[in-house]
């Protein structure tokens, strides 16, 4: 079988005028038998149409935060935005989602499928949603700090037949109200949505956890870029 292409968006390092990506993206990818490829920060409607007739899945990755002006709110202090990156992003996801092809969101990416299908976000937890759980951790990032519950019969609780999950939490903002177009399938042990799956898409899941730093000590994460490439073959 021809191993699906699957398309990452680029990480931005601002500081030295860099793209970059964490190998554990690629390697999850590679290992599900895919293939890794990172995109161009290119907000250009036509390049967006063709990369998405081209790939066959789309890791919308982590990052900057989502501009609050798209979910019509004002920019906190503690937000950290970079709207070329979300401009891109949106050109993509208007080229992809026509073409029902394979997405998945982590962390910044559960985020923005959230914010373009209209929902809401906590623009900082620490001061928007105070909680005894740990939800930016210290490295080792491959560490789970947290529990999500798993709810009944949505797709990540099928692949897993398990109702609790133990996962890793790098992230100062979450999903506030969810987009109407999503349904939950992770909530964590405050309350807070941390994976998301679309009603009617054949595959658009968001994590808010990280299984690109836990794909090789985690079989969990392994399972779940898996099942995201094989929905890409
Ligand atoms: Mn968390």
């Amino acid at each position: 079988m021809k191993k699906p292409m699957i398309a990452l968006t680029p990480l931005v390092d601002r500081e030295r005028h860099s793209f970059w990506m964490l190998p554990g993206y690629m390697d999850g990818i590679r290992e599900a038998g895919g293939i890794p490829v990172m995109l161009p920060l290119d907000e250009d409607p036509a390049t967006a149409a063709r990369l998405a007739e081209v790939c066959d899945g789309f890791l919308f990755t982590g990052g900057d935060d989502v501009e609050p002006a798209r979910y019509g709110a004002q920019t906190d202090p503690h937000t950290s935005c970079y709207s070329a990156r979300d401009r891109m992003e949106e050109a993509l996801w208007q080229a992809v989602l026509p073409r029902r092809k394979p997405v998945l969101g982590i962390c910044r990416g559960i985020q923005l499928m959230n914010v373009l299908l209209g929902g809401t976000l906590y623009q900082d937890l620490e001061t928007q949603y105070p909680s005894p759980v740990c939800h930016h951790q210290q490295p080792p990032y491959d560490r789970p700090v947290h529990s999500v519950r798993l709810l009944h019969g949505t797709p990540l609780q099928e692949l897993l037949g398990d109702d609790q999950l133990r996962v890793n939490s790098y992230h100062h903002q979450a999903i506030h109200s969810l987009a109407p177009d999503l349904l939950p399938m992770a909530v964590s042990e405050d309350g807070l949505i941390e994976g998301v799956y679309h009603r009617r898409y054949p595959f658009l899941w968001g994590v808010q956890w990280h299984p690109e730093y836990s794909c090789h000590t985690d079989p969990v994460s392994r399972k779940m870029f898996r099942a995201f490439v094989a929905a890409a073959m």
